[in-house]
């Protein structure tokens, strides 16, 4: 045995190595286990190269409105090589941050695949061979691939999934993406951006169907200005590659050629079948079964994160790390409403959103008041030239409950933690001052008028 464990954690992601930080902290001793790059898909092929390679876009978009905002300045231009190499170095970074932080807390860390192969047993098996460790408790953290779709699978070169999109050694002159979700609505803006002619092909009726129908119009009225052209209720019926490039034809036998195929269709947790065997780990399709408290049925055994399939988001990994960290470490928590874990897409312009939104509301049978601002009345957003969007606030009549927020605007992937404090606030919202000008205050605006008291919009609600 190659050493004995409170708690041994298997995957590095944001799940796994906050709820191993997490049980060091509760004094616990720690063993995690990472078969491939610590921080996960978030770190290394998810939030943050898509985020990095968003920052370069947006910068550009920026620097080509510069006459908008009184400034000339020359030509300005992608360099995609050093885009490239400025998103490495930034994963790169922040891999050596946490691995060290996990070092620094005295996590021991095993580099290999951990396999549960008896209850409170972990093989690690790398190329150096096998050992073995014990733990009188497991938190499974192994996350999620992108699903696959038969009819085209990823050749990894013309039809790719968004771990390849991150790292083209070029940009294509085209790309169609299959699938208008979060994934493939963020790549398009990046790609777009860059000079790339970009279609989506959405099955559903628009873009971004998790959020209400009003969000997915604006995004794409927002993306055709760069170019991209949305084709919503389509579907895709084969990909046909020949001499590099592909073939796409749709179920209306619309036939759309590309250099390259970006299938975005969402995510498929993982966990080894080897694990589940050993543990007879009860699964609702490819998840792993937990209770609120992250409990599988084995136990001592938990899991969290996208091997869940409950959120498929670095945050709500994060939440359930702190709850499986703290049953592990014998305390008795419970994950919150999973409805509370706010919903963030960093496309041009950004889309938000926490709670219930107005459909939902409409399917539970509640009578809402919806509170609208728009940024083109704020001005601090009209000062930056970011007039485009609006933040939505949804109050149930019957108990003056707020159900729900959703924004589309610049910025408002920041703003949306502050709809959640609020939600989860006593305060009345007039005594909650926010700075002005701040962009924030369409937050207030919108909250105020859900209660037809705002200060700037009109009377509209009886
Ligand atoms: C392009 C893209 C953009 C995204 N953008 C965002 C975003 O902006 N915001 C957001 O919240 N989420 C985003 N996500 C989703 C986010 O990346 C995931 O929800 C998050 O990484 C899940 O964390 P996790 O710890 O559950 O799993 P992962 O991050 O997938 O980590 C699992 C880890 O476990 C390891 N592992 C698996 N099996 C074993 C084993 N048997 N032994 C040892 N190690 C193992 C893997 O190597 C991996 O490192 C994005 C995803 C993608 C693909």
């Amino acid at each position: 045995m190659a050493g004995s464990f409170d708690v041994v954690v298997i995957g590095g992601g944001p799940g796994g190595y906050a709820a191993a930080i997490r049980c060091a902290q509760k004094k616990a001793s720690v063993a995690l286990v990472e078969k491939g790059d610590m921080g996960g898909t978030c770190l290394n092929s998810g939030c943050i190269p898509s985020k990095a390679l968003l920052g370069s876009a947006h910068f550009l978009t920026l620097a080509r409105h510069a006459n908008l905002m009184g400034l000339e300045i020359g030509g300005v231009k992608p360099n995609w090589a050093k885009m490239q190499s400025r998103k490495d170095a930034i994963v790169m970074g922040f891999r050596k941050g946490v691995t060290g932080l996990v070092q620094s807390n005295k996590i021991k860390l095993f580099e290999g695949t951990g396999v549960v192969a008896a209850p409170g047993k972990v093989r690690v098996e790398s190329q150096s061979g096998a050992l073995e460790i014990a733990a009188k408790s497991i938190v499974l953290a192994t996350g999620s691939v992108p699903i696959e779709i038969p009819a085209f699978a990823f050749d990894r070169r013309t039809i790719i999934s968004s771990a390849e999109a991150l790292s083209l050694a070029a940009i294509p002159e085209s790309m169609v993406i299959i699938g208008g979700g979060v994934i493939g609505c963020e790549m398009a803006c990046i790609y777009a951006t860059v000079g790339c002619k970009v279609t989506i092909i959405e099955a559903l009726d628009s873009l971004l169907p998790n959020e209400d129908a009003w969000v997915g119009k604006l995004i794409a009225k927002e993306l055709k200005k760069l170019g991209i052209q949305s084709m919503v209720g389509q579907k895709v019926t084969a990909v046909d590659v020949a001499g590099g490039r592909a073939k796409v034809l749709l179920e209306s036998a619309t036939v759309l050629e590309a250099e390259k195929v970006l299938v975005a269709v969402g995510r498929r947790a993982v966990c080894d079948k080897e694990t589940v065997d050993a543990l007879g780990l009860e699964m609702n399709g490819p998840a792993i079964a937990v209770n609120e408290k992250m409990e599988t049925n084995a136990p001592g055994v938990y899991a969290i994160g996208d091997c869940v399939g409950t959120t498929y988001l670095a945050h709500g990994a994060f939440m359930e790390a702190e709850i499986a960290a703290a049953n592990a470490c014998g305390e008795d928590e419970k994950m919150g409403e999973y409805n509370l874990v706010p919903r963030a897409v960093y496309t041009f312009p950004e889309v938000a959103s926490v709670g219930a939104s107005e459909k939902k509301c409409a399917e539970m049978g509640i009578e809402t008041c919806v509170g609208i601002a728009n940024f083109r009345s704020n001005g601090r957003s009209v000062a930056h030239n970011e007039g485009i969007g609006e933040v939505r606030v949804i109050r149930n009549t019957a108990d003056d409950k707020i159900m729900g927020v959703t924004m589309v605007g610049a910025t408002v992937t920041e703003m949306i933690a502050a709809a959640r404090a609020l939600i989860g606030s006593t305060e009345k919202i007039t005594d909650v001052s926010f700075a002005h000008p701040t962009v924030s205050e369409v937050l207030k605006e919108a909250w105020e008028d859900a209660f037809g008291i705002s200060l700037h919009i009109p009377p509209r609600h009886s």
